[in-house]
C-alpha cells in the first residue's frame, strides 16, 4: 500500500505564480486514501480526554465528522458568516486580501468542555486562531488541535502558541 503522503497531489503555481497547493481531494477520492487520512488523524487523539470536536466550514467538516462518529464525541460546526440559524457569536480574521468572520452557536459549546479542534490544512493559521477565540469565549477549553497537513514555512504555529498542535504530514 502506498503511503499517505503519497496522495497528496502537489500543484505548482495554483491559485498563484510561486504557491505550490496541496491537494486534498487527491486524497479523499481514493479509498485507500480516505482510510489512511482518517486513522492517522485518529491516532493523535484516540487516547485524549475530550468532549467535542469542532471543525471549520468545509474541510473542517470532511475529516471532523468522521473522527468525532468513530470517537462517540460530538462535531460543533464553525460557519462562514451568516449560515448558522440560530444566536452565534464571531469573530473577524485576516486573510492574505482582505478579512473574513466565522460564527458558532452560543450554545454549541457548554463551559468547561474540552475541545479539539481539526481541520485540513494550517497555512497562516489565521482561520484556527480565530476558532480558538469562539471557543474560549463560550468557556471551552482547547485541548488539542489537528491538522492533516501542515505547511510549515507559513509559520501558522506561531499563532498558535500555547497550545498542543499535531499535524500527521509537513511540509517545509
Ligand atoms: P490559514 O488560516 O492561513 O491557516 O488557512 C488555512 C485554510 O486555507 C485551510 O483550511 C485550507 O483549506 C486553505 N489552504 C491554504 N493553503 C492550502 C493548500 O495548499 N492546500 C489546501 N488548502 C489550503
Amino acid at each position: 500500500m502506498k503511503n499517505l503522503e503519497s496522495y497528496v497531489r502537489s500543484i505548482p503555481d495554483f491559485p498563484e505564480p510561486g504557491i505550490i497547493f496541496r491537494d486534498v481531494t487527491s486524497v479523499l477520492q481514493d479509498k485507500d486514501g480516505l482510510k489512511m487520512a482518517i486513522d492517522s488523524m485518529q491516532e493523535l487523539i484516540k487516547d485524549l480526554d475530550f468532549d467535542v470536536i469542532v471543525g471549520p466550514e468545509s474541510r473542517g467538516f470532511i475529516f471532523g465528522v468522521p473522527l468525532a462518529y468513530n470517537l462517540n464525541k460530538a462535531f460543533i460546526p464553525v460557519r462562514k458568516k451568516g449560515k448558522l440559524p440560530c444566536e452565534t457569536i464571531s469573530m473577524d480574521y485576516d486573510l492574505e486580501y482582505g478579512k473574513a468572520t466565522i460564527e458558532v452557536h452560543k450554545d454549541a459549546i457548554k463551559p468547561g468542555q474540552k475541545v479539539v479542534i481539526v481541520d485540513d490544512l494550517i497555512a497562516t493559521g489565521g482561520t484556527i486562531e480565530a476558532i480558538t477565540k469562539l471557543v474560549e469565549m463560550l468557556g471551552g477549553e482547547v485541548v488539542k488541535i489537528i491538522f492533516l497537513m501542515e505547511l510549515k514555512g507559513l509559520k501558522g504555529r506561531e499563532k498558535l502558541s500555547g497550545f498542543d498542535v499535531e499535524a500527521v504530514i509537513q511540509y517545509e
